[in-house]
């Protein structure tokens, strides 16, 4: 298929590479063009603008790191909705807003574009492995045409029904969940370490009894190893997804007292790290904070 794909990230850079590798016909788009030359050495084409490298494409990826930079990509002279033909196909796969969702879906439907939400589940290894878990949500047709697209980045796509923003607010809810999940681990392994337990020992126990899932074997690796650094997934990142959550929280009239204490501890990681640090380094707050 002829393809745009805009956002050449951790996240962006692997799944394209997938896609290119697929042999589809990519046209990538990123803000820092030297991300893009090993897709170019790999057969994709530069465009010189996010317009260029939505016009003529069947359908065009956006992988950017936050609403803001999505709204700037897609609008303007240069932008998305100016390049895309009417008919074909936007699929954005960053963590958005559920209103943010809902704007691009309404201002593609007024163009006749087509407007897939397609979050995904999957940290940058993932993503290089073709392993992502898609959360995706829009009219069934378009995602029956993004199908083949799917499979040639992740193992299982999860359809959401018709309300490209069900998809966002089903990704938030999970990312809220990774989050929590990384809390009661740093909180566990802080008691255990300084209950004289190996952390190591700790989580063979528990990954391998009652919490044998995805995220507490790759977080808990990581919360043992205590690797934080260079970040997979920037902890910027992370608490601009516990606003998100926030903000649907608000709208939805929802209480989530857990969710005050996951941002604060974001921040005090990104005040006493910095900004490229991984988000399970909220683990090194909590064991700061028992002394450790
Ligand atoms: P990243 O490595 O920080 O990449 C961010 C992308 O956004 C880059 O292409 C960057 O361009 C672009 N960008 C940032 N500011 C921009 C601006 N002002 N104008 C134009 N482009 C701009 O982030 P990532 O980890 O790939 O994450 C991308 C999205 O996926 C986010 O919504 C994140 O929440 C979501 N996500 C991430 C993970 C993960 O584990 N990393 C997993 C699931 C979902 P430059 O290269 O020029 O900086």
């Amino acid at each position: 298929m002829k393809i745009g794909f805009i956002g050449l990230g951790q996240m962006g850079a692997a799944i394209a590479a997938n896609l290119v590798g697929a042999r589809h016909d990519v046209a990538v788009w990123n803000r820092s063009a030297d991300k893009a030359q090993p897709l170019t050495r790999a057969g994709a084409t530069l465009a010189a603008t996010p317009k260029a490298a939505a016009m003529g494409r069947e359908v065009v990826f956006t992988m950017l790191a936050d609403d803001t930079v999505l709204e700037a990509v897609l609008e303007g002279d240069q932008g998305v909705y100016a390049g895309l033909d009417a008919g074909a196909l936007h699929v954005s796969m960053s963590t958005i807003a559920v209103a943010t969702a809902d704007r691009i879906a309404a201002a593609h439907g007024a163009r006749g574009q087509r407007f897939l939400c397609a979050p995904v589940f999957g940290r940058p290894a993932a993503a290089a492995a073709a392993k992502l878990f898609v959360v995706a949500a829009g009219d069934p047709d378009d995602l029956q045409a993004a199908t083949p697209l799917f499979s040639a980045i992740s193992q299982r796509v999860f359809y959401l029904g018709k309300t490209p923003s069900a998809a966002s607010l089903v990704k938030l809810c999970g990312n809220f969940m990774i989050l929590s999940s990384i809390e009661a681990l740093g909180e566990a392994m802080a008691l255990a370490e300084k209950g004289g337990i190996d952390r190591q020992q700790l989580l063979e126990v528990m990954t391998g009894t009652l919490f044998d899932a995805p995220v507490f074997r790759t977080y808990g690796a990581i919360l043992a190893e205590g690797k934080f650094k260079p970040a997979g997934f920037a902890a910027p990142l992370g608490l601009k997804d516990m606003r998100l959550v926030g903000q649907s929280a608000e709208t939805l009239a929802v209480p989530m007292p857990l969710l005050s204490l996951l941002r604060d501890h974001l921040l005090q990681v990104i005040a006493q790290e910095g900004r490229d640090v991984d988000w399970s380094a909220i683990a090194q707050a909590i064991k700061r904070n028992a002394g450790l």
